[in-house]
């Protein structure tokens, strides 16, 4: 994907500040972060989002899913962290190359309200 601008920051064509990198994953620093610390991890291949992801994809999800936690620790977010994935238009995702939010931090509002 030459225009995808992910996939252009993970080939180091565009700056990021970069959080972790290795073979097949890459994590950095949201240009508008909404929290104190607010990265994001992607994978280095183009995957648009969460609903083009197949079995084929699994074991590369699950890396995501277990590396996480390990990043928000060294980011300093030891009382834990929000995960945010936004999937397709109905979900609000605005770079269509998938990533999962790690956000936290200062006072993180419950995320649904109730009543
Ligand atoms: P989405 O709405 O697709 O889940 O989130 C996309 C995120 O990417 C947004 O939070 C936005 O601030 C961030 N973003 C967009 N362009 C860039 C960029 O060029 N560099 C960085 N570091 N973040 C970006
Ligand atoms: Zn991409």
């Amino acid at each position: 994907m030459g225009d995808c601008i992910f996939c252009r920051i993970a080939r180091g064509e565009i700056p990021c500040r970069k959080v972790y990198e290795d073979d097949e994953l890459l994590a950095f620093h949201d240009i508008h972060p909404v929290a104190p610390v607010h990265f994001m991890l992607i994978p280095k291949l183009h995957l648009a989002s969460l609903a083009e992801a197949g079995d084929g994809h699994a074991a590369l999800l699950g890396r995501m899913l277990v590396l996480a936690p390990k990043l928000a620790r060294e980011q300093g977010l030891e009382n834990g962290f929000r995960t945010v994935i936004n999937t397709g238009k109905g979900g609000g995702q605005e770079v269509l190359h998938f990533h999962i939010h790690i956000i936290g931090g200062g006072s993180i509002p419950p995320m649904v309200r109730h009543g």
